[in-house]
């Protein structure tokens, strides 16, 4: 059975994706489309189009070109959105870096992307000079000033008009965006001009954002869902204001402030809304609609924050990076139900299959979420087998996801079957902390399962399998030296060996099922 979207379609149009996002910006002109929260320095509408102009004619007279790859690795800060849109306007891709990443994790991401440029924070400049050593990486630049790169700065002298370039938005790839997908290492999430145009004219009912609204940049523009909403609220005209990192009080203050009246959050920001005391001394009473996606989230959670933020609706969205954003909710209180995650959205397509049969499902039935619709990935950069493994013939994305429908088409999110461990609305691939254990001379074999936590939802279990001797603490020191914070490992167990199929592939369900059961269990 295939589930359809209670929406009408709707025409989206062949549009490249800067074209787009700065729609509006001429008509409002002096109004602040970025402010730097930590500063409150602004940037106003006019002053985006015209630094994109400016970064776009220098990136093209020290030849870039259609098609080269620019990677930035850097928190959120306003200059994201212009060395975003100056790289695309030039048919450019960018690919975006965590920027907690260390320098192995950047240089896996810069090689893989085939990355010629890459541009970072003062603070990032040590690790980025020592990640581009095997890469193809030409020229660093920086926000600011740093030894070793060139100032950003210095692209704002460039002059004339951005060079003509064509692009076919469906074609012409704009962002590529890291994700392990079902299985395996991270990999380059193709996205088109094409679906991230489609994607906020298809949420654009259930969200919509105007040039009267102010947005938390909280989330990280590096991941789908930060960036997606970056651009959607600067195409709608809001003031977008950036945060570089979360951190409660400084996130309150700024809402008070600037009358934020939107914020895209994760579970774990709810949860210190929720319950954190600090919340009460702030007068959070400009937020209307607070959408809540990345990770699951309990009912009872949403109540507790709808008490404390009276005058604001709280709803769930779910998507991928590989899908972007699939399922909403609508901003009436009325229309959101309880634990679900909202219905598809126009143009997309859902199935619910059977996990072992794959046959389709009906109502009220769980298995996994097959999705089909315009903005879903064109696959994964130099991987066609692995595109081919989560993209069937007919198109459906397998999303790895466990899922219902009730009777009113509203999705639920039961389960999750793919590998993918989900730490403070934070991705982790088990196979990237694998590889990094068995590196490790003490130990034979590893696996890596999700844990659940009460307050980052999920952490990164080890079993290991020793073959000398070797402490649980300098295991996890190990690998906590050579990955980003959120991907250390938590807990670690040694077993005797780690269960496998005939055929030598991890079974990682047994162990992932037997530590859920320990910790039900505690
Ligand atoms: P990512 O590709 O990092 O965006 O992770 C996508 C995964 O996050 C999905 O496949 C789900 O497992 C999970 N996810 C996204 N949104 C939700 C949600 N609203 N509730 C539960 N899980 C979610």
């Amino acid at each position: 059975m295939i589930f359809g979207s209670l929406y009408p379609d709707i025409p989206i149009p062949k549009q490249p994706l800067t074209e787009f996002v700065l729609q509006r910006a001429i008509n409002l002109a002096d109004k602040p489309a970025l402010i730097e929260g930590l500063t409150n320095r602004i940037i106003t509408y006019k002053q985006l189009v015209e630094s994109i102009r400016k970064i776009a004619c220098s990136l093209a007279a020290r030849g870039f070109s259609k098609g080269d790859v620019l990677a930035i690795y850097s928190p959120n800060i306003p200059e994201y959105a212009i060395a975003f849109h100056a790289v695309a306007t030039l048919g450019g891709i960018i690919t975006t870096v965590n920027p907690s990443y260390t320098a192995e994790e950047l240089a896996y991401q810069l090689n893989d992307a085939g990355a010629k440029h890459l541009i970072t924070i003062p603070d990032l400049v040590g690790q980025a000079l020592e990640a581009i050593g095997h890469s193809k990486v030409e020229e660093v630049f920086v926000f600011g000033e740093a030894a070793g790169a060139t100032r950003f700065s210095v692209l704002l002298e460039g002059e004339g008009e951005i060079p003509k370039v064509q692009i076919n938005p469906q074609e012409d790839l704009v962002a590529l965006l890291y994700s392990s997908g079902t299985t395996g290492m991270p990999k380059g999430v193709m996205h088109t001009h094409h679906s991230f145009v489609a994607n906020f004219h298809q949420f654009q009912n259930c969200e919509p954002v105007s040039k009267a609204d102010a947005i938390i940049g909280v989330l990280p523009f590096f991941h789908a869902y930060g960036l997606v909403m970056l651009n959607y609220s600067l195409a709608c005209g809001a003031t977008v204001v950036t945060m570089p990192r979360f951190d409660l009080e400084a996130f309150v203050s700024l809402i008070e402030k600037h009358k934020i009246t939107r914020i895209h959050i994760v579970p774990p920001i709810l949860l210190a809304l929720a319950k954190q005391p600090i919340v009460d001394k702030y007068d959070l009473s400009s937020l209307r609609v607070l959408t809540s996606g990345a990770a699951p989230l309990s009912h009872q959670l949403i109540e507790e924050c709808e008490q404390r933020l009276t005058n604001c609706v709280v709803k769930q969205a779910y998507g991928t990076t590989e899908t972007f954003v699939t399922t909403y909710t609508p901003d009436e209180r009325d229309k959101i139900k309880p634990g679900s995650v909202g219905q598809c959205l126009p143009h997309v397509e859902c199935q619910i299959v059977n996990v072992d049969t794959q046959q389709p499902l009906g109502f009220n039935q769980s298995g996994e979420l097959w999705v089909r619709g315009p903005q879903i990935m064109k696959g994964y950069l130099n991987n066609p087998d692995a595109t081919a493994s989560t993209i069937n013939r007919d198109g459906w994305y397998h999303t790895g996801d466990i899922v219902y429908i009730d009777e009113d088409d509203y999705f639920y999110i039961v389960d999750r079957i793919k590998e993918l461990i989900k730490c403070n609305g934070y991705s982790i691939a088990p196979a990237e902390l694998e590889a990094v254990l068995l590196s490790h001379p003490a130990v034979a074999d590893a696996c890596v399962v999700k844990s659940p936590h009460p307050s980052s939802g999920e952490v990164p279990k080890a079993f290991v399998v020793l073959k000398a001797a070797a402490t649980a603490q300098e295991i996890m020191e190990f690998v906590a030296g050579q990955v980003a914070p959120h991907k250390m490992i938590r807990r670690l167990e040694f077993v005797d060996k780690i269960p496998k199929s005939p055929s030598g592939k991890i079974l990682r369900r047994i162990l992932a099922q037997q530590e859920l059961t320990n910790i039900k269990a505690a």
